[in-house]
């Protein structure tokens, strides 16, 4: 063929695609005040779009959650008590992050600054007894965690088939059989393939966006933005506390210093902050660790790539204090015992959560379940999702050094 007229063909939307996922979200809710101040409450339905993509979150959540759980903890190299030690910290640290979530949620209250947002009727009052619904998330048969969406029923089935597909794998393994590499390929396969849906779906979040500010300028103005400003402030000003608490920790209980970790991890923070993403910034941290913080192979190893693949701190506390939020912006008074079920949801939920991009809305379609929040509300969080998410993640990573730095103990290494 005569090379001159060989066209490029430019893929429809490849500029869009081309563009990175925070550039398309601030697109979309530009657009959206414009469409919303020019067409009033006849934007009202374009809410679909937001609601569209809260279902899609919503139905790969379970499945998500199962897969990437097993997928860890057959791919992470787990032993004795260095692994206890790992899992109280971990659980310990995600207590914390919590408390502080909800404590300043508690004491701001974002949710109460502005205008609200219609309330959910009677469906909040039917889940009411926090008690009652902790039993009804025991898996009563293996699929129905799944079906109904019940995150601590869903990781009660995932640490029970991935504990055991581990012995199995162990057993079979020594005894020189090559059963179960057939399970694990697919397991592995199977977390690539929702992972590359989330996508498709990610996809979808800034149309999702356009609509749900079109729609909420339209009916409602600027008011309920005014609420999101205050949220934003409450989670940084959590997050903050969180790395306060990591960096005296790291002060009392490890022989480095917390500058001198600060210093040596900030490519690490940088990474995180500008990927959205743990688990690609996973080397670099182990690196950071190693070579500028100097601490030891195996705990650098156990904090920054075993831990990491199920330390979420800044997305539990961004999911507590979310669900939070929400509740007050819609009026609902969450009793103690509600917000109970908030935390121990929120700490399996962050246990499953990916680390990549926008996985916490995922997971938190879960929290939202399972305290009986509707969860298209979260529509409204997309806007800022975006940014909140580089935030979190940062904490994230931050909280994989902390769990390093203490593992390494207080007598620094021999050089
Ligand atoms: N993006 C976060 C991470 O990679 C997960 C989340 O969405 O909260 O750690």
């Amino acid at each position: 063929m005569d090379q001159r007229t060989v066209r490029v063909k430019r893929r429809p939307l490849g500029s869009w695609r081309g563009l990175p996922l925070y550039l398309r979200i601030l697109i979309g809710f530009a657009l959206g005040v414009v469409v919303g101040v020019a067409a009033g409450p006849s934007a009202a339905p374009l809410a679909t779009p937001a609601r569209l993509v809260l279902r899609l979150l919503g139905a790969i959540a379970p499945a998500l959650v199962l897969v990437a759980v097993v997928h860890a903890l057959l791919n992470t190299p787990l032993q004795g008590r260095v692994g206890a030690r790992l899992a109280g910290l971990l659980l310990l640290n995600t207590l914390v992050a919590i408390t502080v979530g909800l404590l300043v949620a508690n004491i701001v209250k974002p949710g109460r600054h502005g205008a609200p947002l219609d309330a959910p009727g009677a469906e909040m009052a039917q889940r009411a007894d926090p008690w009652a619904q902790l039993l009804e998330n025991i898996p009563a048969s293996l699929l129905k965690p799944l079906v109904e969406n019940q995150v601590i029923g869903v990781i009660f089935l995932a640490l029970a088939f991935g504990i055991a597909l581990r012995l199995v794998r162990d057993r079979q393994a020594a005894a020189g059989q090559t059963d179960y590499q057939g399970l694990e390929g697919a397991i592995n396969t199977l977390y690539s393939v929702l992972i590359e849906v989330l996508h498709w779906v990610i996809a979808i979040i800034p149309f999702g966006v356009f609509g749900i500010v079109a729609s909420i300028v339209g009916t409602k103005g600027f008011g309920p933005f005014q609420s999101l400003g205050w949220f934003v402030a409450a989670v940084i000003l959590a997050l903050l506390l969180q790395a306060a608490y990591y960096l005296a920790r790291i002060r009392t209980g490890s022989w480095v210093r917390p500058g001198a970790v600060l210093r040596g991890v900030r490519d690490a923070l940088v990474m995180a902050f500008s990927t959205a993403s743990s688990t690609a910034t996973m080397p670099v941290t182990y690196t950071c660790l190693r070579e500028n913080v100097g601490l030891r192979e195996e705990s650098a190893s156990m904090g920054a790539l075993v831990g990491a693949n199920f330390n979420n701190d800044g997305t539990a506390l961004y999911e507590a204090m979310s669900a939070l939020f929400i509740a007050q912006m819609i009026g609902v008074d969450l009793s103690l015992p509600q917000q109970l079920m908030v935390v121990l949801t929120s700490v399996v939920a962050s246990v499953g959560a990916a680390g990549i991009p926008e996985a916490g809305l995922v997971t938190m379609t879960l929290v939202f379940t399972a305290v009986g929040l509707p969860i298209h509300y979260i529509a409204i969080l997309l806007t800022v999702d975006w940014f909140l998410d580089r935030c979190r993640t940062a904490i994230n990573v931050m909280g994989d050094v902390n769990v390093s730095c203490l593992l390494d103990g207080r007598t620094p290494p021999k050089r």
